[in-house]
């Protein structure tokens, strides 16, 4: 069963972190406001969540844009537990060893109940990185979805993955085999940052499995993001979309980095809306179906409206 930790707790939350300097946290341009959380819908959606004793990432990463998701029943589920097993500078998720019962058999009923009860057209669900697993979660992932098939078959389904870094491929596969609607997967920067950013992954290992998926089922959507605001520079934001399209990936989203507290990577900068209305039309000049590039825009955000359009953007290209 999921365990919730006391989310207040930074040193508990992150202790690879403990020992760095603090960093201050630069004020917000008024460009990024948010709602007020406190809605009916708001209300609704969290008692769902706790009744069925989910975790979601839009409350352990602190996403700005909860108040809006939550009022309209959109919830992030996080499956395989709370607890990652790596130690990436930009994320609030709470890392460290998994307990024992974080893997827990009954998760992918109650995340298929949940959305049911939502009555969700379109779900994501992603996980924490687990790189004690042998299959990184990947069977874990692929009951949640068949799970999801059974109880709610109307609702389409969107994967955002960890990379199951030294996981051989059949983890891919099992999860691909599932068939999910959309294959997500982040590749959350730019190379020359990974080192800083996100020390235990490797860019062209996430590259290299958002192409193997198209390569496995050519109908999958695939679809991947990045942070701007992490001390990239726009070059390296145009060859990370290069790349991407060279492994054929559908769907490109790019938001603002907000740095959760003074224990993780300083932002560098605030992207201007004005940028981020280049790089998207960059996007659309470099052949992605659909992009969302916005100060705001997160993996997940609008996920069930973007998909609709990816979905009316292959069919508009196939009849060209
Ligand atoms: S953008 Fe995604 S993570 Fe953030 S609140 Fe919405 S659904 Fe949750």
């Amino acid at each position: 069963m999921a365990q919730t930790r006391d989310l207040s707790d930074k040193a508990q939350r992150h202790p690879e972190k403990a020992h760095k300097p603090d960093t201050p946290i630069l004020r917000k341009p008024s460009w990024i406001r948010v709602k007020a959380p406190i809605s009916e819908g708001y209300n609704r959606t969290r008692k769902i969540m706790r009744d069925n004793n989910l975790t979601t990432v839009c409350e352990e990463a602190g996403c700005p844009n909860v108040g809006e998701c939550w009022s309209q029943g959109h919830a992030t589920m996080m499956i395989l537990g709370d607890i990652c097993t790596r130690g990436c500078t930009f994320c609030n998720i709470a890392t460290g060893k998994p307990t024992a019962t974080s893997l827990d058999a009954f998760e992918p009923g109650r995340v298929a109940a949940a959305v049911a009860k939502l009555g969700l057209k379109h779900v994501v669900i992603t996980s924490v990185d687990r790189d004690d697993l042998k299959d990184g979660g990947a069977e874990h992932f692929a009951q949640t979805i068949r799970a999801i098939r059974r109880k709610a078959p109307d609702t389409t389904i969107e994967v955002l993955t960890p990379d199951f870094l030294n996981c051989g491929p059949e983890a891919l596969e099992a999860v691909v085999e599932a068939k999910p609607d959309v294959f997500n997967h982040n590749l959350e920067t730019v190379p020359s940052l990974y080192p800083t950013v996100r020390p235990g992954a490797r860019y062209f290992h996430s590259l290299r499995i958002l192409q193997r998926v198209k390569e496995l089922d050519p109908s999958m959507f695939t679809k991947s993001g990045i942070m701007v605001g992490l001390g990239e520079d726009k070059q390296g934001v145009q060859q990370v979309m290069d790349d991407m399209r060279a492994a054929d990936i559908d769907f490109l989203t790019i938001g603002q980095y907000l740095q959760p507290t003074p224990k993780h990577h300083i932002v560098d900068r605030f992207v201007t809306p004005e940028e981020f209305a280049s790089y998207q039309s960059a996007a659309y000049g470099k052949g992605f179906l659909m992009v969302s590039a916005t100060p705001l825009t997160r993996s997940s955000y609008h996920a069930g409206d973007d998909f609709a359009q990816l979905r009316a953007a292959r069919l508009a290209k196939l009849g060209s």
